[in-house]
């Protein structure tokens, strides 16, 4: 069942992702080798409810095992996505994905960024860049009148020229009240099918995207999951709202690409 919003559900949207956008960046600022993914967790937590909100990872129940740990999840080099927290510090070369969920006056905020640690190689650098490109070539197809399979053509696309995989297990999803509403919303699709897009539709757009072949594992902690060639992934994510007919992305990286680039 998918659920439209009003423009006033899409305000209340909004903030919920920005503070998702606010607290990336608090944990941007801190990304460096020798820094563990744990540490990261602590200051996303504490921000999160520092400002009135409740991280909704934590807890979030698994059919298949224990329910997640941490606040945010922090996906390192072949771990696409879903990776635990721990005490293992970050390196030189490393890629993390940072995803941050929120629940703040009813409604969900949901993003994630793929940064890099220290100098990354050229290929990575590469991977990272065009995960991210492929997302806003997903976000400019999310106008009412197109559809969902214009969507994940779009990510697809333009990852799989560039000889990418296409993670096909997970995909985005609709947003609201709850983290995960419907419609589901695939990197892959057909131009021209699946579900109309129309005002009101607030959908998370995440590509997940791999150096090499799309194939993933999961591994036993019943939640993250790798590469199966242990290549490494990137995972770039923006909360969105179709919104007077075009896609009003209420998720920001603004503050994260301003601690990056500095
Ligand atoms: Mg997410
Ligand atoms: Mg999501």
């Amino acid at each position: 069942m998918i659920y439209l919003k009003t423009d006033d559900e899409i305000e209340l949207l909004r903030r919920a992702n920005l503070l998702v956008g606010d607290t990336l960046a608090e944990v941007a600022k801190l990304i460096r080798p020798g820094v563990t993914t744990r540490q990261l967790d602590t200051v996303a937590e504490t921000f999160i409810r520092d400002h009135g909100a409740e991280p909704t990872f934590k807890g979030f129940p698994n059919p298949y095992g224990p329910a997640f740990p941490a606040s945010i999840c922090t996906s390192v080099n072949e771990v696409v996505v879903h990776g635990i927290p721990d005490d293992t510090p970050l390196k030189d070369g490393d890629i993390v994905s940072v995803d941050c969920g929120v629940k703040l006056e009813g409604f969900c905020g949901d993003s994630c960024y793929t940064f890099a640690v220290g100098e990354i190689s050229a290929e990575v650098r590469t991977l990272l860049q065009v995960t991210k490109e492929s997302l806003y070539k997903g976000i400019e197809q999310a106008i009412a009148g197109k559809r969902l399979g214009d969507i994940g053509y779009a990510v697809q696309t333009h990852c799989e020229a560039q000889g990418y995989g296409v993670v096909r297990e997970f995909v985005g999803h609709g947003i609201g009240h709850e983290m995960h509403e419907d419609p589901q919303v695939p990197n892959y699709g057909k131009r021209g099918s699946g579900k109309l897009l129309k005002n009101g539709l607030c959908i998370a757009i995440e590509p997940m995207i791999t150096l090499g072949s799309p194939q993933v594992a999961l591994l036993d902690n019943r939640w993250s999951v790798i590469t199966q060639d242990r290549k490494p992934a990137a995972h770039f994510e923006h909360t969105i709202a179709i919104h007077h007919g075009k896609a009003d992305i209420l998720s920001s990286f603004d503050k994260i690409e301003a601690i990056e680039i500095k």
